[in-house]
C-alpha cells in the first residue's frame, strides 16, 4: 500500500509509540486492578501511575482524576443537575452550553431538555459574553443557579473560547463551570487552574492514547453525582472494572503530550500556516472558517463555495490523504454542522467545510501532498461546479 498523509487528528490521533508499548505491556498482564494478590497490586501501580501522567496534564492532583470510557462519558458524567460542592448538596436548575457545543455537550448530560440553553456565538464561532451574562443574570434573579458548559477548543474549526471570563461570569452567578478541553489537551498549555474551569473532560485517543479512555477531572470539593454505580471503582466515582490496558496507554500519552507541547505547538502552527497559505493560492475564493479569531495551531476549516466537501473529500482519499469533511463525528451523516450553522456560515459554504488537523506524527512531507492533491482536486471540482453554473 502506498504510504498516505493522515490529516485527521481532530478526530482521532494515530497511536503514539509510547502508548503502544504502555498498552501491550498491560495486555501481558492481565488482572483486575481490586484483587489484592500481586497481579492486581500490579494493575492497580499502572492505573496510579497513569492517573498521575493525566494529573500532570491538566495540572492537578492525581485524586482528581476519574478514568471514564471517553469524553462522551466524561461530559455526560459532568452534566450532573446534583452535585456536592464543599461538602454541601447543590443543585443545577439550568444547564447554559455554548451552541458550538460537541453534541455530547449539547445534549445535555442528566439534564431534561427543557433546562438545556444554547449561547450563541459570533460569526468566528466565539461565545457571545454578553448573552451568556444576560442569561446568567435573568437566572440568578429568578432564583435559579446554572452550570455553564464551554468547550476550550472547538474540533471542527479549533477557535479558542474565552475561558476564564466564561469561568468568571459562571461564578460570579454563583453558578459552576464545567469545561471540554479534548482538544486542547496537548496541543495548547491548558490546566485546570488556567482554565478558571471546575470541571474538565479530556480524551485519550485525541492525543495519540488509545481509544475508549477518558477522564473527568473536578476541582477540589467538587463531586459530582455517578452516573454508572455499582463496584466502588474510582472511589466510587464510577463503577466497572478498570480497563487497565487502555488507563495505561492513556498515561504513556498524556505524559508525551506533556512533554512536547511546548515544541509541537509552533512546529504545527509552521505546517498549519503552509497548508492555509497553499490552501488559498491554489484557490482565491477559498474561505478558512473562524479565520480571524484565534485557534489552534492543528486545525484548519476550510471552504470552496460550490465545491461539495463529500465529493472532496472522496477524491481525496483517492489520493491518498486523509481528512474529514467538518466534524468527523457528523460526517458520514448528511446535514450541515451544528457548529457552522451556528456561526452563521451560509449553507452553501458549509456544505464545502473540510477540515485538516495536524498532530504529533504530521511532517512536511504530509503538508506537500495535501497541497499537491488539493491543486488537482481544485481544479477538477471547481470545473464541474463552473459547468454545472453555466
Ligand atoms: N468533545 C470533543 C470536543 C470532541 O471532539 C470529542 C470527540 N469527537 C468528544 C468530546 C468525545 O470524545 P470521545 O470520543 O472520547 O467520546
Amino acid at each position: 500500500m502506498t504510504e498516505r498523509a493522515y490529516l485527521d487528528h481532530n478526530a482521532t490521533s494515530p497511536l503514539r509509540p509510547v502508548a503502544r508499548a504502555a498498552v501491550l505491556g498491560a495486555l501481558d498482564a492481565p488482572a483486575n486492578a481490586s484483587s489484592v494478590h500481586a497481579e492486581g497490586r500490579a494493575a492497580r501501580a499502572r492505573i496510579e501511575m497513569a492517573r498521575e501522567k493525566v494529573a500532570l496534564l491538566a495540572g492537578v492532583e492525581p485524586g482528581s482524576v476519574t478514568f471514564t470510557s471517553g469524553a462522551t462519558e466524561a461530559n455526560a458524567l459532568a452534566l450532573s443537575p446534583e452535585m456536592e460542592v464543599r461538602g454541601e448538596a447543590v443543585v443545577f436548575d439550568v444547564l447554559l452550553a455554548s451552541a458550538v457545543e460537541h453534541p455530547s455537550v449539547r445534549s445535555g448530560g442528566r439534564f431534561a431538555a427543557d433546562r438545556i440553553e444554547l449561547v450563541p456565538v459570533d460569526a468566528e464561532g466565539v461565545i457571545d459574553l454578553t448573552a451568556l451574562t444576560t442569561s446568567l443574570n435573568r437566572h440568578r434573579e429568578a432564583g435559579r443557579r446554572a452550570l455553564v458548559s464551554v468547550m476550550a477548543a472547538n474540533n471542527e474549526t479549533g477557535v479558542l473560547q474565552p475561558l476564564r471570563e466564561v469561568a468568571k461570569a459562571a461564578h460570579d452567578a454563583n453558578g459552576l463551570f464545567h469545561c471540554d478541553a479534548v482538544q486542547i489537551a496537548g496541543r495548547l498549555p491548558f490546566s485546570l487552574e488556567t482554565s478558571g474551569a471546575d470541571l474538565i473532560c479530556v480524551s485519550s485517543h485525541k492525543i495519540g492514547g488509545p481509544l475508549g479512555v477518558g477522564a473527568l477531572i473536578a476541582r477540589d470539593g467538587v463531586r459530582v453525582t455517578p452516573l454508572l454505580r455499582g463496584g466502588g471503582q474510582e472511589q466510587g466515582r464510577r463503577a466497572g472494572t478498570e480497563n487497565v490496558t487502555a488507563i495505561a496507554g492513556f498515561g504513556a500519552a498524556a505524559s508525551q503530550a506533556a512533554l512536547d507541547v511546548d515544541n509541537e505547538r509552533l512546529r504545527l502552527a509552521k505546517l498549519r500556516d503552509a497548508v492555509e497559505l497553499g490552501i488559498r493560492e491554489a484557490a482565491p475564493d477559498a474561505v478558512i472558517l473562524s479565520g480571524k479569531a484565534s485557534r489552534l495551531p492543528n486545525t484548519i476549516c476550510f471552504a470552496v463555495p460550490g465545491i461539495a466537501a463529500e465529493t472532496a473529500i472522496i477524491a481525496f482519499d483517492l489520493e491518498g490523504i486523509s481528512l474529514s469533511a467538518g466534524a468527523a463525528c457528523s460526517s458520514g451523516k448528511t446535514g450541515v454542522s451544528e457548529t457552522l450553522k451556528a456561526m452563521g456560515v451560509p449553507p452553501e459554504t458549509a456544505k464545502g467545510a473540510m477540515r485538516v488537523s495536524l498532530g504529533w506524527n504530521s511532517s512536511e512531507n504530509d503538508v506537500s501532498r495535501f497541497l499537491a492533491a488539493w491543486k488537482r482536486v481544485y481544479e477538477q471540482l471547481a470545473k464541474r461546479a463552473k459547468e454545472r453554473a453555466a
